[in-house]
């Protein structure tokens, strides 16, 4: 089969365009991979903070709502110092000796209350009973008139303050009530309260919280760390009237500085904090929050509600991962896809392209097929022209050696002649004389005269019956007998070999042969013949007759030591009417005859010329294999 060689050539451009790919492909891939993980870890992060964020919501609501509850449970209390006589008593006159039983009154109601301290001011803003009376620190005497929330009070409205306290230095609440008598303010009754519980039940909760205040100041927080600073920047007037307020005392107030903060919506944050040791992450560097605010009810605080964002941020890191590990499996698959999608490809090409070629093949093998068979039928017809040829070959062959025949007569009747002339003499010659010895009654020489004119009758019969033979057209089949065919021919020429003294070898084995025997005598008489011619000018003429077995055929070698044929002659030995001889004495048509006649008995005739001299003619005949009859008598 034959391959198109365009198959075969290397493609450059394809190796160029996949070298280019296999080079960018891995970092294209790996480009995406980063790519899609970060898109992943931000979609991530982003549903996680919005689902936090709703959490927080709810969180930061019922938080709230704690902080408020717990700062409202006191609201009412110093309003209930009015209903107290004593109080008024106390406030309207100082003097008059009703302190120790509000002191006392007010030391048992701040135990039940579970407050800090409850006091009462005078208009003038001094300290006239109070609940801490026993202790050393007390309130007692003490002008608080700085204090806003009893300029509030006294003014009639409800005092608010978280502060740290001055004597104390401890923060707390302060809610503060003008104590009225007759639609006039005749004191302020004030209780402190302290929020620590809603910071220790944060930390319990492990939650994280703060609760700032109307100047921004972080006034509750379960970090302990964040408490009193401001958690926004604050003027360096408003640092400065803070601190003549002392209403944190002496804290710095220092801004609480996140180290990232990014507005998400209104009143949600994320805000990175650095990490102190005594969160949970403390091996971390800094700490991200989503801090959510809610105005806290009656007051101007704020409640801010702050989740920690490192768990979602691992849980986004992990989805980005994913992501990236999810893209990569598949860009894997894909590439083992497309690898197994192109040797199918191969496949399908390469299979094509047998397919092509087979049924190239085919249609070549099909055009060859048509061309044989029309060179087929060329050849029958020259087959049928040649065989048509060699019968007219044949006919004329046949009528050749008819006129050869003829010719041969003509050429042999003088010899016959010459040779029946003789005992035609003898004849008379022996019968006239016959006929005076039975006149004489000379009857044994008569009888003996007799007895040869018998013999030279026979001698003549067998002549003629030779002649006849030859002349005689005869099959191609039949048999012959060499030693019969010899004595026929030798026959023939008898005159002749008489008259040249040739000296006879016989040297073959009598043997039955695939030829009709009268057309052996024709090849032989021409031989043996043409030797005598050849040996003419000879004194010592010598003929033999050599035969041997060679295979399925006998060879009859009959060579003679003549003048021998020159190489001019060699060449045309076997052509019709080439002769050497002179006028009527040749009409080159004996070898011709000869060689048609043994080629139609499936042998041949060559010739040889050996180094001793002289002409050998090799006459090869078929054996002839089943026993036969020996020929007739010719
Ligand atoms: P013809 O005998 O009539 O010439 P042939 O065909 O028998 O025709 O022979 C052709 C020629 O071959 C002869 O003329 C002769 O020159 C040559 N030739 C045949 N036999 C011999 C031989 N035995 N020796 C030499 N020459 C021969």
């Amino acid at each position: 089969m034959k391959c198109d060689p365009s198959l075969l050539r290397p493609a450059l451009p394809a190796v160029k365009s996949r070298l280019i790919r296999q080079l960018l492909l891995p970092p294209l891939i790996i480009l995406l991979m980063v790519g899609l993980g970060l898109i992943g870890y931000v979609l991530s992060d982003n549903s996680g903070i919005r689902i936090l964020s709703e959490n927080g919501e709810r969180q930061l609501e019922l938080h709230a709502r704690t902080v408020e509850s717990e700062i409202s449970k006191y609201t009412y209390l110093p309003s209930l110092l009015e209903l107290e006589d004593s109080v008024s008593q106390l406030l309207s006159e100082p003097e008059g000796g009703a302190r120790q039983s509000v002191n006392e009154y007010l030391e048992g109601l701040n135990r039940r209350s579970r407050s800090r301290a409850i006091f009462v001011l005078d208009t003038s803003g001094r300290v006239q009973a109070t609940s801490n009376w026993r202790d050393a620190d007390s309130f007692l005497g003490e002008d608080l008139s700085f204090r806003a929330y009893f300029q509030d009070a006294v003014r009639g409205e409800p005092g608010r303050f978280y502060g740290i306290g001055s004597t104390t230095g401890e923060a707390g609440y302060y809610l503060a009530h003008g104590l009225e008598e007759h639609g006039k303010i005749i004191g302020v009754a004030v209780i402190k309260v302290r929020l620590d519980t809603l910071e220790e039940r944060w930390q319990r909760a492990r939650l994280e919280a703060f609760v700032s205040d109307e100047n921004g100041i972080i006034i509750l927080s379960s970090d302990p760390a964040r408490r009193l600073k401001a958690v926004r920047a604050l003027s360096p007037q408003t640092k400065e009237r803070l601190a003549r307020s002392l209403q944190y005392y002496w804290w710095p107030l220092n801004e609480l500085e996140p180290l990232a903060r990014e507005t998400l919506a209104d009143g949600v944050e994320k805000l990175t904090f650095p990490a102190n040791s005594e969160t949970a992450q403390g091996k971390l560097h800094e700490v991200t929050y989503l801090a959510q605010t809610r105005r806290l009810a009656d007051t101007p605080w704020h409640f801010t509600l702050l989740t920690p964002l490192q768990d979602l941020r691992r849980e986004s890191m992990i989805q980005g991962v994913l992501v990236a590990v999810a893209f990569a499996l598949l860009t894997i698959l894909g590439i083992a896809w497309n690898e197994r999608r192109k040797v199918i490809a191969t496949r399908l090409a390469a299979r094509e392209a047998l397919e092509e070629a087979n049924s190239h093949l085919e249609r070549k093998i099909a055009e060859r097929t048509a061309d044989l068979r029309a060179s087929n039928e060329r050849l029958k017809g020259q087959i049928r022209e040649r065989r048509h040829a060699e019968q007219t070959l044949r006919q004329a062959q046949d009528e050749l050696v008819q006129a050869g025949k003829l010719a041969a007569i003509g050429q042999m009747s003088t010899s016959i002649a010459h040779e029946l002339n003789q005992p035609l003499a003898a004849l008379r010659t022996l019968s006239g004389n016959t006929v005076r010895f039975l006149e004489r009654g000379a009857l044994e020489t008569a009888s003996a005269n007799l007895q040869t004119i018998n013999g030279l009758i026979d001698r003549m019969g067998r002549i003629t019956a030779s002649l006849r033979s030859f002349a005689r057209r005869a099959d191609d089949g039949g048999q012959a007998s060499l030693a019969q065919a010899v004595e026929a021919s030798l026959q023939v020429l008898a005159n002749r070999i008489a008259g040249s003294h040739v000296q006879l070898h016989n040297l073959y084995e009598d043997q039955l042969l695939a030829i009709d025997q009268t057309r052996l005598e024709q090849i032989l008489v021409n031989l043996i013949g043409n030797a005598l011619d050849a040996m003419a000018s000879q004194p010592q003429p010598q003929l033999w007759l050599e035969g041997e077995l060679q295979a399925d055929k006998y060879r009859l070698l009959v060579r003679d030591n003549g003048h021998g044929i020159d190489d001019d002659t060699r060449k045309h030995l076997f052509e019709p009417f080439f002769t050497t001889k002179p006028g009527e004495h040749g009409l080159g048509l004996g070898l011709t005859l000869s060689a048609s006649l043994a080629a139609a008995a499936k042998g041949s005739l060559s010739v040889e010329h050996p180094a001793s001299g002289g002409t050998a003619f090799v006459l090869a005949l078929p054996l002839v294999n089943a026993p036969t009859e020996p020929p007739q008598q010719p």
